[in-house]
């Protein structure tokens, strides 16, 4: 497994990939890798004949108050746990190889991107689309991996695809959590142990909503109602939202119907976190 950090070296590669007739797949992350991202790793490595895994901390999906300079990086485990798994390469450039000076071209998707976490965070989609888009015309795969734990962005991500006609397939794949239900996150290292026993409520309230819908429940804010409340009886914890909404428009629903995504952003204490369950009625 190589690892790179220029863009010309991850095009060579593919390049004479290509040459031998191989299919490739891409897995985009921000790095401090768990096994979330080695299960997209992994279903990557099943299906294309090689894998590229980016790494990079992408500054433009960052608001200026939020946790760039914190965020968590090391890159020899990742290129352990990337190894182990069967990736062939990773990209992980500085800052400026995908942000010369003068850069000045985003893509801004004019809906999906306002609602559940565009709300607290504006500018995040457009950082988003614009370095995914970016990482496919870099590695031009055939498959690129998601994870459901970021529900919202794989919605995002699978409208820009169709938009701008990006001629790869986007797979989803579904959320890995710890024992105890914790969803994996990079942002889980900054918890301190109470923060991390309070950080339960977060997916003691998805199984709960889950199995109202699961029990026949299709009244939205009866079930969000039932969710809040459980969220609301930690004392570390703070909603920023809990909603249910349409997997493919992000609008809010009354009732279940088609595929909903229920999902949510909870602090607890000064650390953000996201869940969320997706039923198809
Ligand atoms: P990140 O490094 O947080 O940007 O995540 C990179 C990719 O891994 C995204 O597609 C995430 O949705 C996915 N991912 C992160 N955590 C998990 C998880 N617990 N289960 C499944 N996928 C995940």
């Amino acid at each position: 497994m190589n690892i790179v950090s220029t863009i010309k070296e991850v095009r060579d590669a593919v390049a004479a990939w290509r040459k031998e007739g191989l299919t490739v797949g891409l897995v985009p992350t921000m790095g401090f890798l768990h096994e979330g991202h080695q299960s997209l790793i992994q279903k990557a490595v099943e299906e294309n004949d090689r894998v590229v895994v980016s790494v990079f901390v992408n500054p433009t999906q960052f608001g200026p108050n939020e946790d760039f300079e914190a965020y968590p990086r090391d890159l020899d485990k990742d290129a352990a746990l990337c190894e182990s798994t069967g990736a062939h390469l990773i990209f992980h450039p500085e800052p400026e190889e995908m942000y010369p000076d003068g850069f000045c071209s985003y893509i801004n998707m004019t809906e999906l991107t306002g609602a559940l976490c565009g709300k607290t965070r504006p500018i995040h989609f457009k950082g988003v689309c614009t370095v995914v888009g970016k990482l496919f015309n870099i590695v031009t795969p055939d498959k690129a991996y998601f994870g459901e734990k970021d529900a919202q962005q794989l919605a995002v991500i699978r409208r820009m695809v169709k938009d701008l006609n990006f001629g790869l397939t986007i797979v989803g794949c579904p959320i890995i959590r710890e024992e105890d239900g914790l969803a994996k996150s990079s942002r889980n290292t900054y918890l301190n142990a109470d923060e991390r026993k309070a950080a339960l409520v977060l997916s003691k309230a998805i199984f709960h909503g889950k199995e109202m819908v699961e029990n026949g429940e299709k009244c939205a804010d009866k079930i969000l109602n039932e969710m809040k409340a459980i969220i609301n009886a930690e004392p570390l914890a703070r909603i920023d939202y809990v909603e249910m909404v349409n997997m493919d428009t992000m609008d809010n629903i009354d009732t279940v119907a088609g595929t909903t995504l229920c999902a949510m952003a909870v602090y607890i204490g000064k650390t953000r976190l996201i869940d969320n369950f997706i039923v198809e009625m």
